[in-house]
């Protein structure tokens, strides 16, 4: 079975994490990579084995 993950669009890196720094309404989100430095609205999906995630 596989399921869908969000990684960095830069270095897919799997640590991408939704930024909840802002609480306005109007604000959209931002996704942080801590590898790479990336910042921004855009990630990448990707499907993996859902035993590859069990490993880490
Ligand atoms: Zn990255």
């Amino acid at each position: 079975m596989t399921i869908r993950i969000k990684v960095c669009p830069i270095c897919e890196s799997r640590n991408l994490r939704l930024s909840s720094q802002f609480d306005g309404w109007l604000v959209p989100e931002m996704y942080i990579c801590p590898d790479c430095g990336y910042k921004g609205p855009i990630y990448l999906e990707i499907q993996i084995d859902e035993k590859e995630l069990e490993k880490e």
